[in-house]
């Protein structure tokens, strides 16, 4: 039989931190995968040297997981299209607004039987209506699609540290979530599988939201249990507003798995959102100002997606019925004073 190739869409904290585990497993199933995995690099010059050259010399992504050796069989190069072609097995792993762009540079190049798993933790607002990004690829790229999403801080991962996560696979297609099991299953890495790529998909996007809101209570001070009414509550209206506008999620993905509930314990205490949240409050910087002092270039998704959430439920009249959602937003966006957090709900 052919062996399965591996390509990873996406660089950053996270996709370096997948890029480890993914180039130890293929090594460690050789029969099955081929060893070389090569993983697209958006460029940047660090110091006058590219950083696609200085994964490759230096094995490391000194700029986005800095400290952590990557394996040798992980090849970076800077064209998305490069990295893609010859492999069937397809990993995107870029902040969401990347997405399209990037998929529509793919479109025509990759394998026909290629498959493809989303790791991104967003959703896609256009026109008054919400797409996971599983479903934003099958469609421009016309190839199947899961999901992969979990309770993974990426700097922890990287060091090993005992993580679960969750695969979301289609109806009927167990296949393929075993096998990127096998790409990413590790003693300290524990892969479960759900059929919901929806409720995966919708549970990493929203819990950012929520994260939003648990770093307000921690710059106001408000101390363990307002952190976690916040999470009580965002959990509901992150499952109320997953079943009301897709059919099919399952409510065990929010209550039972590693991209449920566990996630958004995680986000909420140690996470980015979290951290940039709590900055807002204590030093009255927009989250754009953040994000560039504290992030280095990482991309903070929980904003994103509590204004597009917004404006999804806005053009439906259904604001109203969302009220952590409404705060978050409302505080970030419409200079509502943070203490009003907890006023409507
Ligand atoms: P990141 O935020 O660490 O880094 C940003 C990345 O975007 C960099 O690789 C940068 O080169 C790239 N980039 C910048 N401009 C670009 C452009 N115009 N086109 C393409 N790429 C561009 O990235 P990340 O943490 O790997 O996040 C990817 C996804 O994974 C996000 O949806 C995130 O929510 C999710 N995720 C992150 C973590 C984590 O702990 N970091 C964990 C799980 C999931
Ligand atoms: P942040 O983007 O808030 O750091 O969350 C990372 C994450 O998704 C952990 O699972």
């Amino acid at each position: 039989d052919k062996k399965h190739r591996l390509a990873i869409i996406g660089s950053g904290n996270w996709g370096s931190a997948i890029a480890r585990i993914a180039g130890g497993n293929v090594s460690k199933f050789g029969n099955l995968f081929e060893t070389e995995v090569k993983m697209y690099v958006h460029e940047e010059e660090i110091k006058g040297r590219k950083l696609s050259e200085i994964i490759n010399e230096e094995h490391e992504n000194v700029k986005y997981l800095p400290g952590v050796k990557l394996p040798e069989n992980v090849v970076a190069t800077p064209s998305a299209v490069e990295a893609a072609e010859g492999a069937d097995l397809l990993i995107f792993v870029l902040p969401h607004q990347f997405i399209e762009a990037t998929c529509k540079e793919l479109r025509g190049h990759i394998a026909k039987d290629a498959r493809a798993i989303s790791m991104i933790k967003g959703v896609e607002v256009k026109n008054g209506n919400i797409r996971i990004f599983a479903d934003v690829i099958e469609e421009i790229l016309g190839c199947r699609c899961a999901a992969l999403s979990g309770a993974n801080i990426a700097n922890e991962v990287a060091e090993d540290k005992f993580s679960e996560t969750t695969i979301g696979y289609r109806p009927n297609d167990l296949a393929t979530a075993e096998l990127f099991h096998k790409v990413f299953d590790t003693p300290q890495f524990k892969v479960g599988m759900v059929e919901d790529v929806a409720g995966v998909s919708l549970c990493g996007a929203l819990k950012n939201v929520v994260a939003i809101a648990a770093g307000f209570t921690d710059g106001l001070g408000w101390g363990s249990n307002a952190k976690a009414a916040v999470m009580r509550i965002g959990l509901m209206e992150m499952k109320r507003f997953s079943e009301e506008f897709f059919q099919g999620v399952k409510p065990e993905t929010f209550t039972e798995t590693s991209a449920g509930i566990a996630d958004l314990i995680t986000t909420c205490f140690g996470g980015r959102n979290r951290k940039c949240a709590e900055a807002f409050v204590k030093t009255g910087k927009s989250f754009e100002v953040l994000e560039k002092e504290l992030l280095n270039g990482q991309k903070l998704q929980g904003t994103e997606t509590a204004r597009e959430v917004h404006e999804f439920l806005k053009a439906r009249g259904k604001v109203e019925e969302y009220p952590l959602f409404r705060s978050v937003f409302s505080i970030a966006y419409e200079g509502e004073g943070v203490k009003g957090l907890t006023s409507k709900l």
